[in-house]
């Protein structure tokens, strides 16, 4: 049994970032706890391979709203141990029923190759699963989460799942993007993917004064580099197309 699963790294006054440390870096997500006044965020969950309550408790003892920035296996995985659980209405039934499908397709993913370590003696890779954690409220474009001490507004950029969901903070141009941008090859070619929809919503992005990105996956990066990866994207280059393909190129 593996009791330091997790790694978290100070980002900020009152961000953290929490990730799987034994899981290759092309795959784990990017967790990441905002501190509020009010209450905090924690924005995914991971691949729910062991408990994430008791390491975000050690942060702080605030109240929890869990934002699933989208349905995917890699970012909704520790959902089911907290209360508040937030996202888009479009992926409910997702989160309610969780598939090897419906969640990405994480059998290309998932491979012995994929850990470092496994999260225990027991695990059979070909057993992952995640479990069921209904929404308890939705977010969608316009809504503001009002923690006290900063404000974020949701935008809904569907794209790369229909219920894509970023939070936005005016006052310092810091955004918090899921999978919708990151530094890495995104991904469009999911079952429920609409890449003319993703160009939609990188071409929003373009258009604001954002100056920070924590995404959902690689390490943050700033205004430059998040038009370089929109331009990218736009000229056809720095997709993943094939899951399959990529994940044993990302091996090799
Ligand atoms: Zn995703």
């Amino acid at each position: 049994m593996i009791n330091d699963w997790y790694e978290i790294h100070k980002i900020s006054e009152g961000v953290s970032l929490i990730r799987e440390k034994h899981v290759a870096n092309w795959l784990r997500c990017n967790i990441w706890h905002v501190r509020g006044n009010n209450f905090d965020l924690l924005i995914d969950t991971g691949m729910g391979l062991r408990p994430l309550k008791n390491e975000i408790a050690a942060l702080s003892q605030n109240p929890i709203k869990v934002i699933s920035t989208h349905c995917h296996f890699d970012h909704i995985g520790g959902a089911h141990e907290f209360d508040c659980r937030l996202g888009h209405k479009s992926e409910e039934y997702i989160h309610a029923d969780p598939t090897e499908h419906n969640t990405g397709g994480w059998n290309a993913f998932v491979r012995a190759e994929t850990f470092v370590r496994l999260p225990d003696d027991s695990f059979v890779v070909e057993n992952y699963s995640v479990k069921s954690a209904p929404l308890t409220g939705y977010l969608d474009e316009g809504d503001v989460l009002d923690l006290g001490n900063r404000v974020f507004q949701i935008m809904h950029l569907p794209g790369h799942s229909p219920g894509s969901i970023a939070l936005y903070e005016k006052n310092t141009g810091c955004l918090f993007s899921g999978d919708v941008v990151y530094d890495g090859a995104l991904f469009d070619t999911v079952y429920h993917s609409d890449p003319q929809l993703y160009r939609e919503s990188l071409a929003r992005l373009r258009e604001l004064p954002i100056q920070l990105v924590h995404g959902g996956h690689y390490d943050s990066f700033g205004r430059e580099k998040l038009l370089s990866i929109i331009d990218r994207y736009f000229r056809g280059e720095g997709r993943m197309g094939n899951a399959a393909e990529w994940v044993n190129n990302e091996l090799n």
